[in-house]
């Protein structure tokens, strides 16, 4: 239940290793109200000190490299990922120590003649550090080429909204549907469907796109973070104009409520630009879009058995940097599935406290 990036990836993994899969959505794979909609998400292998999320993003990149030799297109573009580190030992050297570890390429470049971008400023950073081979998703296109994949392999698509009845799950119009498994990866709607069960908040978060220009269009401009700020973004992919947003927890939003188009983080976007990015201070406004965060009080993901029903699973918690792991926890979560394999405890159900967070530093837990 559920094809944004944890479902989709799993019908995927699982129809590839010729299970018989049935993946149901409310809306078509790909749909910008899910968690997963949207353009963009970048990819980076940078977690700090977290060797297990590290390593679980960099074999993202050979998943979704197998992805898009299957679907034909390019999805995750290599324009590398730089991480704006105001501190000497702090998140950055953390994950430059975890990156170089695993061999992951990093690279610690001098912030005050960084020439990463056309207009950049950052003699107020410590360093930069640059993830070579990060960059960016295309989110939605992933997402419809995970499901497609899937039933290119032999899955069947339902279209419609599912509650959860026992082991089993009813749609709208009474079909019930059984399976050996049942997984429930509803994003967002999972703080609905299994609220007693699952600790999410879910916040309305909003992107900016920024006319920067041709100079911004040129391939190979890194995303970015500004972790000990919140601060995050890319150059102008896709003609959709420079990508900038604040990662500070948004309002509280209903699942189903709408998401409007709004752009009232515009100011402390356009002052954060004035200080990184000067020249794309007052560069128009082109585009303003909202997406929901389910997140968890830890960051951390969630993939467990129901409590009652060992055959019914839930998963999600993408807590604002879910997106890239789709295809690395469903290769977990098949082996979980199918051949009964650990999962790490932290994704468990229950009690979770707040841990410097894996998304960035807006969860108060670091300067
Ligand atoms: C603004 C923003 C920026 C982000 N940036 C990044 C980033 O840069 N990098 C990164 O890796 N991650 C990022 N994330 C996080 C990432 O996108 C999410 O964690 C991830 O996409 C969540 O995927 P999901 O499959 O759990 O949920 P969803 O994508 O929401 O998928 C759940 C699906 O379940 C369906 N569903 C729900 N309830 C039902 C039901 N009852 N019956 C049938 N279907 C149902 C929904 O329609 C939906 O399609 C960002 C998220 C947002 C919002």
């Amino acid at each position: 239940m559920g094809a944004g990036t944890f479902g989709a990836s799993l019908a995927w993994r699982l129809a590839r290793a010729e299970e018989q899969v049935t993946l149901v959505d409310q809306f078509e794979p790909g749909d910008a109200r899910a968690s997963s909609g949207g353009e963009t998400r970048l990819y980076r292998c940078a977690h700090g000190p977290d060797t297990e999320y590290t390593e679980m993003a960099r074999r993202a990149r050979t998943l979704w490299r197998e992805l898009e030799d299957e679907a034909g297109e390019e999805l995750l573009i290599e324009c590398g990922m730089a991480w704006f580190a105001h501190r000497e030992d702090g998140w950055e050297a953390a994950s430059e120590r975890t990156l170089t570890a695993q061999g992951i390429p990093a690279e610690r470049l001098d912030a005050g003649s960084a020439q990463l971008y056309p207009s950049f400023r950052g003699d107020d950073l410590a360093f930069v550090l640059l993830e070579p081979e990060g960059g960016v998703l295309r989110a939605e296109r992933s997402v419809r080429a995970l499901a497609a994949q899937a039933v290119a392999h032999g899955a069947r698509i339902v279209r419609g909204r599912a509650r959860p009845d026992g082991t089993g799950a009813v749609l709208e119009d009474s079909t019930r549907l059984e399976g050996d498994i049942v997984v429930w990866a509803c994003g967002p709607w999972l703080a609905h469907l299994f609220g007693d069960l699952v600790l999410l908040r879910v916040t309305r978060q909003e992107l900016l796109f920024i006319d920067g220009g041709p100079d911004w269009r040129q391939p190979g401009l890194p995303g970015w973070c500004d972790y000990d700020y919140a601060r995050y973004g890319t150059a102008d992919i896709d003609a959709l104009g420079v990508k900038a947003a604040i990662d500070d927890e948004g309002p509280p939003i209903d699942p189903d409520a709408e998401l409007p188009e709004t752009a009232i983080t515009e100011p402390e976007v356009r002052a954060y630009l004035r200080e990184r990015f000067p020249a794309l201070e007052h560069a128009p406004l082109v585009g303003a879009r909202s997406c929901r965060y389910e997140l968890t009080t830890d960051t951390q993901f969630i993939a467990a058995p129901h409590p009652a029903h060992p055959n019914v699973w839930l998963v999600g918690g993408g807590s604002g940097h879910g997106f890239k792991h789709g295809p690395p926890m469903a290769e977990r979560l098949a082996a979980a599935l199918l051949e009964g394999a650990p999962l790490p405890a932290r994704f468990a159900l229950g009690e979770r406290s707040a841990s410097q967070s894996l998304r960035t530093a807006s969860s108060g837990t670091a300067p």
